[in-house]
This record gives structure tokens, sequence and C-alpha cells, in this order.
């Protein structure tokens, strides 16, 4: 598994279609201070789901979309697809390539899209739990990143390495199952004391 191409349009400091091809080998990305190399890591960290602007050094989502500069318009929406090898499957479908997108509008609608289809952020968070990758992953290592692994609380280290261990979406899903059963034990309260009432 690995990144095959990113495709950005409208995003920060990419107004026009950028497509980098990066292939199986290491790719340095290389240029002057403000020449959008972090950029760059930001919309990979973006079209995997990530919802907290200021991860995405921004002050809110909006700020993700080309803002304009003194010759060109601002865009009406940010798009970037991540293309991801998957001969070895370890997303679990068929097709031996993923291709994940994401569009953002300044009106704040979002999109998301697996292989053209369109789908939930929910999709694109199980797409990439588990697998390493995804906005809880430990692939991205930005500025900060390990000084604040060793600083933060044993409970949120542990979460790091569940990632790793692959446990992360059993969690996500005893959760979610958790959430559902409290649910379930409200409404049998509500239909109990309905019945004591009838009765
Ligand atoms: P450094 O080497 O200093 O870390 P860098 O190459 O990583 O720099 P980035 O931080 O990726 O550079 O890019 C910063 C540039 O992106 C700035 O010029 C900033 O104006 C531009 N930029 C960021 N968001 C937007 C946006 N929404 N619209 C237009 N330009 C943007």
């Amino acid at each position: 598994m690995y990144l095959k191409a990113l495709e950005i349009q409208g995003f920060k400091s990419f107004p026009d279609k950028t497509v980098l091809n990066f292939g199986a080998d290491i790719t340095a990305i290389v240029g002057p201070n403000g020449s959008g190399k972090s950029n760059i890591s930001d919309a990979i960290l973006w079209v995997m789901g990530e919802q907290n602007s200021r991860q995405l050094r921004g002050a809110k989502m909006e700020d993700v979309i080309f803002g304009g500069t003194e010759k060109r318009n601002q865009m009406g929406f940010a798009q970037v697809t991540l293309i991801i090898d998957n001969t070895g499957h370890i997303f679990p479908r068929d097709e031996s390539e993923v291709a994940v997108t994401r569009r953002y509008y300044r009106s704040g609608e979002s999109e998301y899209y697996i292989n053209r289809q369109s789908v939930r952020l929910k999709d694109v968070n199980e797409l990439f739990m588990d697998t390493g990758m995804g906005r809880e992953g430990y692939s991205i290592i930005g500025q900060g990143k390990i000084d604040e692994i060793l600083s933060v609380k044993s409970g949120e280290r542990r979460e790091v390495f569940e990632e790793a261990a692959g446990i992360s979406k059993f969690r996500h899903r005893k959760d979610e199952s958790e959430r559902k059963l409290q649910r379930t034990e409200e409404n049998l309260v509500r239909i109990n004391d309905k019945i004591a009432e009838l009765e």
C-alpha cells in the first residue's frame, strides 16, 4: 500500500488542478519558504477526513479554499483526491486502487467519494481505520507531533498504539454499540413507565 497520486484543485495555494505522482519509492518535496509544501500534507490530512481546521493550520474550514490573490479570484470550492495502491488489499475492497475524494464548498457543504461513488464521512473514516493511515493514524507526523505523542495522557497515547495494532475499528464499533444499547435501555424505561401508567 502506498500513495500513488494526489490531485489538488482549489485547495489553499493550489487554484489550478495540480497532480502529484508519487510512485512506490520515497518522494521528497522541496521548495522555498511559503511555496506550499505543508499545504500538500494538509491536503492529504484533509482528504482523509480531518475535521479540525486548526490541524490544517486554519481558523475555519473555509480557509482550505483558495482565497484569491491580486491576480486571481477566490475559488468557490476545494477538491482533493488521494489515489492509494491497494494491490495488497489492505483496504478490504476488490479494487487494486482506491481513490478518496473530498470536496468542500464555501456554503459549508461537504462531499466525499470513494472510487467516484458518493459516500459519508463515516465511510471514509472506516476505510482508513486500522490501516495506519487516516486522520487518527500515525502516518502523518507533522512538526511537533513527536513531542505531542510523548506528552499526551497515557490513554491518548494508547490510542496511537491501538491504531497501529489494528484494533481501533473494534473499539469504535464497541463504542457505537454501547451508545445504541444505552438508547435502547432509555426507551425501555420509558415504555415500562407507560405500561405502569396504563395498568
Ligand atoms: P515553510 O517552508 O515556510 O514551512 P511551506 O512551503 O510549507 O513553507 P505552506 O505553509 O505550505 O508553505 O504555504 C503557505 C502559503 O500558502 C502562503 O503563501 C499562504 O498565503 C498560502 N495559502 C494558505 N492558505 C491559502 C488559501 N486559502 N488561499 C490562498 N493561499 C493560501
